[in-house]
């Protein structure tokens, strides 16, 4: 597998509208309110989720990796709340894609050092924050429970770091661990939409041949086996 999605399970076909500047989401509206409101400050996007029914042919190859049951901020939520959130979506996901569900992205980047014991209870191994270290690295992270990206996508120095990543002696072990936002954000972009950025990384990394392309479940596999 190349790639890993993170789903709420309990957002399954909701349809709102996302206010967004340049290559970001900055705000959600309930698609009532959006159309009741002649007026916005913001331009704005559907956001309509993929209904349950079609999920499993949309994700056809993917990891399948939780991101809680309703988009909930982990940092501001009881834990009796953090658990259930974590629980009930790894449950459903498991049971819509039979799929063992063990990855996990933290809603907003937020509530690293509060959620561990419900991750841990719910069986996840990986859970990502949405920061990236000022400067790249390239290892495999000390705390798989709080994942820094290696760079994000909208930065302007993912192709420097890319090529940087590039150029390191074939061999070693490192990791690139890319982000790309929502789904609903991959048409976003000034000057070329994140789509197409993502194009154009793909097309970039596929050309080294000591390159692996996987999802973060299988680059920990593969790390723990010493592959
Ligand atoms: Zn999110």
């Amino acid at each position: 597998m190349f790639v890993r999605t993170h789903l709420n399970s309990g957002l399954f076909g909701d349809k709102t509208y996302e206010g967004r500047i340049g290559n970001m989401g900055i705000t959600e509206m309930p698609a009532a309110r959006f159309e009741a409101k002649k007026h916005h400050l913001l331009p704005y996007v559907p956001h309509f989720r993929i209904p349950e029914n079609e999920l499993r042919d949309v994700y056809a190859g993917f990891e399948i990796a939780s991101h809680t049951v309703s988009h909930m901020n982990m940092a501001r939520c009881s834990e009796e709340e953090r658990i259930r959130q974590v629980r009930d979506d790894v449950t459903a996901l498991s049971g819509l894609f039979g799929q063992t569900v063990t990855g996990f992205a933290y809603p907003y980047g937020a509530g690293a050092n509060v959620s561990r014991s419900a991750l841990q209870a719910a069986g996840i191994r990986y859970a990502r924050l949405a920061t990236a270290p000022s400067q790249p690295s390239f290892r495999f992270p000390e705390d798989p429970l709080a994942m820094p990206l290696t760079c994000w996508h909208i930065a302007k120095k993912t192709f420097p770091c890319i090529e940087q990543f590039l150029m390191m002696k074939p061999g070693d072990d490192d990791l690139f661990f890319l982000m790309f936002a929502h789904g609903y954000e991959f048409d976003f972009g000034t000057k070329e939409s994140n789509w197409e950025k993502l194009e154009r990384i793909c097309q970039t990394v596929s050309r080294q041949p000591d390159v692996i392309c996987c999802s973060i479940g299988e680059a920990f596999r593969r790390h723990e086996k010493g592959e």
